[in-house]
């Protein structure tokens, strides 16, 4: 029985598994760098180490993990998202040292994290995927030659990429010759390896994407779809689930492929996978995520279930908590990635110390950070500092709670996407669910906003300064 669990990794998510263990009566142990000594996951935690004095190489380190693992006595690791939690080498020492890893095996973290073999299975399995590149490309002339096949525009994408980074849209065989070398570079530095692999580009299409389930006894069940289209530079930004823009049969469709997808590698424990919704309703495969996601909270509101505690006992051995007929989807949620940068000024990324925080409350609100007031963010990691997930009975209760939360919220000090977000709340075609993955590049107005509009920014500088003032 898993009674004592090691987070190898901080911020927001470490905290949050942290609640998931303390709910269950599993002890902690958190780790940190020199850099995040003052971070709220290590006050939580039953025990803390600091596993180095560089800001990354110790959550980096798969060996030395497991190896404090082992001596703290921990029966598993939670690897959260980012970090070593796609890297199927620390699955694979957790394995060999005994030590469970929350999440798939070593085998199937490295098959889904390369994305031109997760698109082979995927085909081997009938799952649609986006018409593409049969593998890698060796090199521009193949390439060239693929994109003449499937039609441009294509995307050039790394096969090992994630968090929205090493892909690229490329209109002409010009820019494709243009962006190759530069796509492979990125990759090599951002993710090890120069692979790239090309995919037809699916103009203005929805990124829909479907939690799934899967325990060791052969039970996969799917938890409904969200939708993640409201991205910048694909990356996300606003998450919302149900898809505001799918039909029932839409909805009940993708949450087979998904399943299917998921059969068809013999997944275990907590996944996602992606797929891009095109302007004429067909779904394509695009990733598989083997980790718990950012925006799994959407999916915990809407159905009453607890994903990290799921994956805890999955990784006990458990059955599935429920079969697929008893999952609920009850209401409308919405995920805001609060992020320190600054939407006016191209979302220049601002670490620094918050003056002051306020978290917002009420009905159907529910706050995920690791900030509080006085906490200097570390320039070394994501510029996500807080998740703010509102719930509503449907998709328009769930947007006037969102402005209402928004507004309540105070995170002065350091700007933050959330005046940005409130005029995305504000916009007709977001409000009637009219959006895809060109929204917001489509609508630069948006990043034009008064600070007057909102309780932001100014105000709260003013009322920071007051607070200062009078030694609060
Ligand atoms: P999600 O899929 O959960 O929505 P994101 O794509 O936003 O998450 O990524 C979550 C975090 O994990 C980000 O900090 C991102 O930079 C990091 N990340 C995701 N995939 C990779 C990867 N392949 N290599 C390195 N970091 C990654
Ligand atoms: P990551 O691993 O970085 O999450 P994904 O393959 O999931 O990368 O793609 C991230 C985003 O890029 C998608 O959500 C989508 O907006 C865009 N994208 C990726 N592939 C395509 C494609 N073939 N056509 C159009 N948009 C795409
Ligand atoms: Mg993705």
């Amino acid at each position: 029985m898993i009674r004592k669990i090691l987070i190898a990794n901080r911020g927001e998510i470490a905290v949050r598994v942290l609640r998931a263990c303390s709910e269950m009566g599993i002890r902690s142990v958190a780790i940190y760098s020199e850099a995040d000594r003052f971070g709220l996951h290590v006050k939580k935690a039953d025990e803390s180490y600091c596993i180095g004095q560089e800001e990354l190489a110790g959550y980096l380190n798969p060996h030395r993990i497991v190896n404090l693992a082992v001596e703290t006595g921990c029966d598993a690791i939670h690897p959260g998202y980012g970090f070593l939690s796609e890297n199927p080498l620390l699955a694979q020492i957790c394995t060999d040292r005994g030590v469970r890893f929350i999440g798939p095996d070593a085998g199937v973290i490295r098959r889904m994290g390369d994305k031109t073999e997760a698109r082979q299975a995927m085909i081997a399995a009938g799952v649609p995927v986006t018409p593409g590149s049969d593998g890698n490309v060796s090199g521009l002339d193949e390439a060239l030659a693929v994109a003449t096949r499937i039609g441009y525009p294509v995307m050039l994408k790394a096969t090992s990429g994630g968090g929205g980074r090493g892909i690229r849209r490329c209109d002409t065989p010009a820019a494709l010759a243009q962006n190759f070398d530069r796509v492979v570079s990125e990759a090599t530095k951002a993710f090890g390896s120069a692979e790239v692999f090309l995919e037809k580009c699916i103009v203005n299409p929805r990124h829909i994407e479907v939690q799934i389930l899967a325990d060791s006894h052969g039970q996969v069940i799917h938890l409904w779809e969200r939708d993640c289209s409201i991205q910048r530079r694909n990356q996300k930004l606003i998450e919302i689930a149900p898809s505001p823009q799918l039909t029932p049969e839409q909805r009940s469709h993708v949450g087979e492929l998904a399943v299917r997808a998921a059969r068809a590698v013999n997944y275990e424990n907590a996944g996602t996978i992606e797929f891009l919704l095109t302007q004429d309703g067909e779904f394509y495969f695009m990733e598989m995520n083997t980790r718990v996601q950012v925006e799994h909270t959407i999916t915990e509101e809407i159905t009453g279930l607890d994903i990290v505690k799921e994956q805890i006992r999955i990784a006990d051995g458990l059955s599935l908590s429920l079969a697929q007929p008893d999952v609920e989807l009850h209401g409308c949620a919405i995920q805001f990635r609060i992020n320190v940068e600054d939407p006016r000024n191209d979302f220049l990324p601002s670490f620094g110390r918050i003056t002051r925080y306020y978290a917002p409350g009420g009905p159907g609100v529910r706050t995920d950070t690791a900030i509080y007031t006085g906490y200097q963010i570390p320039p070394h990691y994501d510029s996500m500092c807080a998740k703010i997930i509102v719930w509503g009975r449907n998709f328009d209760e769930a947007i006037a709670r969102s402005l209402r939360a928004l507004d309540d919220t105070i995170i002065a000090g350091v700007p933050t996407t959330m005046p940005f977000y409130q005029e995305i709340l504000r916009h007709p075609d977001f409000r009637s669910g009219r959006f895809d993955t060109g929204f917001l590049a489509a609508h630069p107005e948006l990043t034009q906003y008064s600070l007057k509009r909102s309780r932001d920014a100014a105000v709260l500088a003013a009322v920071a300064a007051i607070a200062a003032h009078v030694g609060l």
